[in-house]
């Protein structure tokens, strides 16, 4: 099954509204299709009413950002209740203080001679709430400082570089509880992002289990072949079940199309198999 189980709308640091997501989506062959903005639920109605209208089976989804041994690491919730109101403080608490660190980015940044990329990054805001790195890497390719948005993800931004400002997320244990008492399932996104150790991805997977955790994104828009295959490996080694998702957030910036994906390895189980009962399905 084409299934596509996590992108980014103008809700939080995609470049599409959720309507045009859908649309692109369905044209693209998407057969399960989920939103997962970062840290917001606030497009998930949308998505869903687009998602009936495309004829598009839908799952509600979203990304949390945890902080897990003083990194960042993101969570995905599927099927989830978006009414939750367990969930939804929770993401409110976790969005808050994202103003003040976006301020102290940029301050970091005029240090370097880099001057206003706040109200540069906030031209690219669709929801204020949600002022992310991703926006001062937009206005910093739109100002000519880098020439895409990799480049600024390795020249600025990140540990050790001018405008990182280290941040705490919610808690591992936080956000798998409540995705758990939200209906959903928690998975462990683009596990080859986080350049842990072995000792330290094996408490991350023994640790994201413990709290209820229960699956990994094996193919995803930020994986290689070869990095599928190793967390098809953890998949199995943890009895956790394989995700599936392009990470879309922009027609200009994203390698994987919505939709793109190779399919995952036969020999897991897909996530969606846990999910029947939580799909939106359209007519
Ligand atoms: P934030 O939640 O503000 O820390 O921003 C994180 C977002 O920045 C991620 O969700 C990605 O969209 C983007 N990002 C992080 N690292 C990279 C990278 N190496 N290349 C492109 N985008 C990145
Ligand atoms: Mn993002
Ligand atoms: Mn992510
Ligand atoms: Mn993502």
């Amino acid at each position: 099954m084409n299934a596509d189980l996590h992108c980014h709308s103008t809700v939080s640091d995609g470049t599409l509204e959720p309507e045009a997501l859908a649309a692109r989506a369905k044209a693209n062959g998407v057969e399960l299709w989920a939103l997962t903005d970062h840290d917001e639920l606030g497009g998930q109605q949308r998505a869903r009413a687009a998602a009936r209208a495309a004829g598009l089976p839908y799952l509600n989804g979203v990304e949390i950002s945890v902080t897990f041994l003083d990194t960042t690491v993101h969570i995905v919730g599927l099927g989830i209740d978006s009414d939750d109101e367990r969930l939804r403080q929770g993401l409110a608490a976790t969005r808050g203080g994202r103003e003040a660190r976006a301020r102290e980015m940029a301050d970091e940044l005029a240090k370097v001679g880099i001057t206003g990329s706040y109200e540069g990054a906030l031209r690219y805001v669709g929801n204020p709430d949600l002022i992310s790195r991703t926006h001062f890497a937009r206005h910093l390719v739109e100002s000519g400082v880098c020439a895409d948005t990799q480049e600024v993800f390795r020249r600025f931004l990140v540990e050790g570089k001018p405008g990182f400002v280290p941040h705490r997320w919610a808690t591992l244990a936080n956000a798998v509880t409540w995705i758990g008492a939200a209906g959903g399932v928690a998975i462990v996104a683009h596990p080859a992002r986080y350049k842990f150790s072995p000792t330290e991805e094996y408490a991350l997977f023994s640790e994201f289990k413990g709290h209820g955790g229960r699956g990994v994104e094996v193919v995803t828009g930020s994986h290689t072949a070869a990095e599928a295959e190793r967390y098809a490996g953890t998949a199995r080694e943890f009895d956790l079940l394989a995700s599936r998702g392009s990470d879309f957030h922009s027609p200009d910036e994203s390698r994987i199309d919505l939709g793109g994906l190779p399919p995952l390895p036969a020999t897991l189980t897909p996530v969606w198999d846990a999910l029947t009962e939580r799909i939106h399905k359209p007519g």
